[in-house]
């Protein structure tokens, strides 16, 4: 039948020469290729003992950032979950109460915060719509977990910890 992609060889089978059917050429071919790679430098990274350096560019695991005064920065807008692509970001907000001034620096905040990590595909979309600068893909990358559920953050692995404001304004005093 006529081959459409008009593609098709027409393979001869040619009956084989002497040093063909004794194979020593072949195998001293393939042991050649074989001995060459042994003196190539190896391109394989030993993770996790080695580390590769990271680009300048890399966009890690998201954290949501305090002020100089150690408030949660997020004012729960919605703009990162409205810009994310693949719609990973789920917030519920709540308003500050008076208790709760040195928590929170705006009016409303953040109660809930969660973004799944199996959905993200890290392009930093919400670290550039946040008006707050309250999110930043300055982590490492996302480790491997064996559930599902496991893959999806909320604010007690997303918010920076704690810094002591003592300490911070000893550094910029100096
Ligand atoms: S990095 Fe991109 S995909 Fe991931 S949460 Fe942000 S906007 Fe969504
Ligand atoms: S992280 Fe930024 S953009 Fe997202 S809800 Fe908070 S303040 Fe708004």
């Amino acid at each position: 039948m006529q081959s459409l992609s008009n593609r098709k060889k027409v393979l001869e089978q040619k009956p084989m020469s002497f040093w063909e059917r004794i194979y020593l050429p072949a195998i001293a071919k393939g042991l050649s290729i074989t001995i060459k790679h042994f003196f190539k430098k190896i391109p394989t990274v030993k993770y996790p003992e080695e580390i590769r350096p990271y680009s300048k560019n890399f966009r890690g695991q998201h954290s949501l950032k305090r002020d100089e005064q150690g408030r949660e920065r997020c004012t729960a807008c919605g703009l990162c979950a409205l810009s994310c692509p693949a719609e990973a970001i789920t917030m519920i907000a709540a308003e500050r109460t008076k208790e709760e001034l040195h928590l929170y620096r705006e009016e409303k905040y953040a109660a809930v915060y969660e973004i799944n990590m199996l959905r993200c595909i890290f392009c930093g979309l919400c670290e550039e719509a946040c008006p707050k600068e309250a999110i930043y893909l300055d982590g490492k990358h996302v480790t491997a977990d064996y559930l599902r559920k496991d893959f999806i953050y909320g604010k007690d692995k997303l918010v920076e910890p704690k810094f002591d404001i003592t300490k911070l304004s000893q550094t910029t005093n100096n």
